[in-house]
């Protein structure tokens, strides 16, 4: 029987230690808002955008939402950040992703300045953590380093796969379990034999975005499981990359979808909001 690691219960800690260091800010009459746009109504990013907006409610610093037409033009938007950039009392810009197709992705998110770069997906941001300098990390990696760490789940000297290799799960996990001394081996679509390595971790991450692949011919004995995926499976229930019910017996941990990993993105969302208020 794994542990059932509580995404929830421990974000829900994290968010609530987050309000008493905001109500000690506003004391010392530090403030700041985070600036959440969207561009288009499309459902899941309204849900993902009302949980921001309430998360930050919660732990008690102003959000100001731009929500802008699906038509909106690159340049509407690129002068919309350029404004948020120069607003004093703006501390954290979130643009929610996917954008609609006629705007670049790329050029918007680095548009956003790097103080202000609350998501941690500005190129600056990424390197300040690939060279272990201050900067704002990655939500929801930094999210799982949380919650293996809230866990009591040793890091160091782990062996450590990760499946999938983008630039906002992949590649920045890879980073931070170095940077906690782990030893990791990165997989992708082009790898080879990949229960093979997969049974080799000791902390298996996987962030594949394809729904219940992975059982148990992946997972070692007394494996750790994180579990990344998010989807619908055919009784529109949520479901992860994992198949649940087969790993859940040999491994030793184990996140759940949903209340794994998921809530723990908007919780460090809240973290990197309120470093940017201190930092001022
Ligand atoms: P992505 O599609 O950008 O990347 C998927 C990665 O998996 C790729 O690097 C690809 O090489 C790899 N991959 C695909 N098929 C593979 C295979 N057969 N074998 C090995 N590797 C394979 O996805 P992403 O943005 O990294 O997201 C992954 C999943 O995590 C999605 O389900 C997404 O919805 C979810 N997600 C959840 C959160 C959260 O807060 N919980 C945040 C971000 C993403």
């Amino acid at each position: 029987m794994a542990m059932i690691i509580d995404g929830k219960k421990i974000s829900q800690q994290i968010k609530e230690e987050l309000k008493e260091k905001v109500a000690l800010q506003k004391a010392k009459g530090k403030t700041g808002a985070l600036a959440v746009v969207q561009v288009g109504a499309d459902p899941a990013s309204s849900v993902y955008v009302r949980n921001k907006k309430n998360a930050c409610a919660f732990i008690g610093i102003e959000s100001l939402a731009y929500e802008l037409p699906e038509e909106t033009s690159e340049e509407e938007l690129l002068s919309l950040i350029a404004e948020l950039n120069g607003k004093e009392k703006v501390k954290g810009i979130l643009v929610q992703l996917p954008l609609p197709a006629h705007i670049n992705e790329d050029k918007v998110i680095q548009a956003i300045s790097p103080e202000k770069d609350v998501d941690g997906f500005h190129p600056q941001s990424v390197g300040a953590m690939v060279i272990g300098e201050k900067g704002f990390l990655s939500c929801t990696p930094a999210g799982i380093i949380q919650l293996l760490k809230r866990s009591d789940i040793e890091i160091c000297g782990k062996n450590c796969v990760i499946i999938g290799r983008s630039n906002i799960v992949g590649k920045p996990m890879a980073l931070l379990m170095l940077r906690e001394n782990a030893t990791v081996t990165i997989t992708h679509s082009k790898t080879q034999n990949l229960a093979e390595v997969c049974k080799q971790a000791d902390i298996l991450v996987v962030a594949m975005g394809k729904p219940q692949f992975i059982g148990a011919e992946y997972v070692k004995e007394g494996a750790v499981v994180i579990d990344v995926g998010i989807h619908r499976d055919a009784d529109n229930k949520l479901c992860g990359d994992v198949k649940y019910g087969e790993v859940e017996p040999i491994a030793s941990a184990i996140t759940p979808v949903p209340g794994g990993v998921g809530p723990m993105t908007i919780a460090m969302l809240m973290n990197n909001c309120v470093q940017s208020i201190e930092e001022g």
